[in-house]
C-alpha cells in the first residue's frame, strides 16, 4: 500500500472487519484518535505510532458527548477534506482512516456513562464536567470498535492521558497507551485546532502561556516557595493579556494531586506544571515537566 492510499470507513461493523482481517494476518494495529481539523501536533503522533505498529488507523470524529451545553460542539472547525489530504500527503503509512457517522456512534437510545470522578474531577475536570466522562465513553468505543492493541495520545492533553491510562487498567483494555511530546509552533505555543479562533494578535498572548509556564517552572526547580511562585504566574497571565485564569497548579505523578512543594532529589519525571486559560472565550491548556528543566 502506498502512504497516501488508505481506506475510510464510516461504520463500526466496516471498521471492525477491516481490524480483523489484519488481526488474522498478524499484524499489529495502532490507534491515532483525533478530533479532526489535523496540525502538525497530530501528525506527530503518527510517527510515534509507525514505530509502534504495523498499521495504523487514525480516527476522526468530533465527539459530542465530551461537550457541556455552552460549550464549543457546533462551531468547533471542521474539515474532512483537507484532513485526508494532509494525511495523505504527511509521508507516513495510514492503513485506514475512521470517521464514524453521529448515528452509529450514539444512537437515539444511548444510555450509558462512563465516569473517571477521582482523576476527571480535578484540574479541567472542575469547570469541564462533562469533559472526562465523554472522553472515556468515546475512546471505550473506539478501542472496542478498532480493536487495536496500542493507541497514541499527546502529552498535550496531559489530564486526559491519564485518565485513560487508568480506564484501560481498570476496564482491563489490554490496549497500549504511548504519549507523545507536545509539539509547538513559533513562540513556544501548543499546536491545537482552537488556535485557529484566535486573532494574530491573540496568538502572540497564547503564546505567553508556555513562557510563563516555563518561567515558573524554573523557579520551582531552584527551590523558591511554589505557592508564591504560582499566584505571581496567575497575576502574569492575565497581566499579559489573559481574560481568566482557570488554574495554573503544580502536580505529581499518575494522581494529579496538587502540590505545594517540589522534592528536586524526587523528581524522575513526575511534576507537572499545567495552566488552563481563557483568552477571548477561547480555552487554552498547557503543561510542562519540571524534570527536564533540570
Ligand atoms: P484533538 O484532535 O484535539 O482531540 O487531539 C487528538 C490527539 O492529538 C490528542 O491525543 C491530543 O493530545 C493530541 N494533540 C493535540 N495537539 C497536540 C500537540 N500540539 N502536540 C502533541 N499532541 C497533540
Amino acid at each position: 500500500m502506498a502512504s497516501g492510499d488508505f481506506v475510510i470507513l464510516r461504520s463500526p461493523s466496516a471498521m471492525r472487519d477491516f481490524s480483523l482481517s489484519l488481526k488474522v494476518a498478524g499484524r499489529v494495529l495502532v490507534l491515532v484518535p483525533t478530533m479532526g481539523f489535523l496540525h502538525a501536533g497530530h501528525l506527530s503522533l503518527l510517527r510515534v505510532a509507525s514505530e509502534a505498529g504495523d498499521e495504523i488507523i487514525v480516527s476522526i470524529y468530533v465527539n459530542r458527548a465530551q461537550f457541556s451545553a455552552g460549550e464549543d460542539f457546533e462551531i468547533y472547525p471542521r474539515d474532512l477534506a483537507c484532513d485526508l489530504e494532509i494525511l495523505r500527503n504527511c509521508g507516513v503509512r495510514i492503513s485506514a482512516v475512521y470517521v464514524p457517522e453521529d448515528n452509529f456512534m450514539y444512537g437515539s437510545n444511548f444510555g450509558t456513562e462512563i465516569s473517571v470522578p477521582d482523576l476527571g474531577g480535578r484540574l479541567c475536570g472542575k469547570s469541564r464536567v462533562n469533559y472526562f466522562g465523554g472522553v472515556a465513553l468515546v475512546v471505550a468505543k473506539l478501542f472496542h470498535q478498532t480493536l487495536v492493541e496500542v493507541a497514541v495520545f499527546g502529552e498535550k492533553d496531559y489530564q486526559q492521558l491519564a485518565i485513560i491510562r487508568r480506564l484501560v487498567l481498570d476496564l482491563d483494555f489490554g490496549v497500549e497507551v504511548l504519549s507523545a511530546p507536545i509539539f509547538r509552533g513559533d513562540g513556544g505555543l501548543a499546536l491545537s485546532s482552537r488556535n485557529s479562533y484566535l486573532s494574530s494578535a491573540s496568538l502572540v498572548v497564547a503564546s505567553l502561556l508556555y513562557e510563563i509556564l516555563c518561567e515558573c517552572g524554573r523557579l520551582i526547580v531552584l527551590g523558591g516557595d511554589v505557592c508564591e511562585i504560582l499566584s505571581d504566574g496567575r497575576k502574569k497571565l492575565l497581566a499579559g493579556g489573559f481574560c481568566r485564569v482557570d488554574y495554573l497548579s503544580l502536580v505529581y505523578g499518575w494522581d494529579l494531586l496538587e502540590v505545594d512543594e517540589y522534592d528536586t532529589h524526587n523528581d524522575v519525571g513526575g511534576y507537572r506544571l499545567l495552566g488552563a486559560v481563557y483568552l477571548d472565550e477561547v480555552r487554552l491548556i498547557d503543561n510542562i515537566g519540571l524534570a527536564n528543566l533540570l
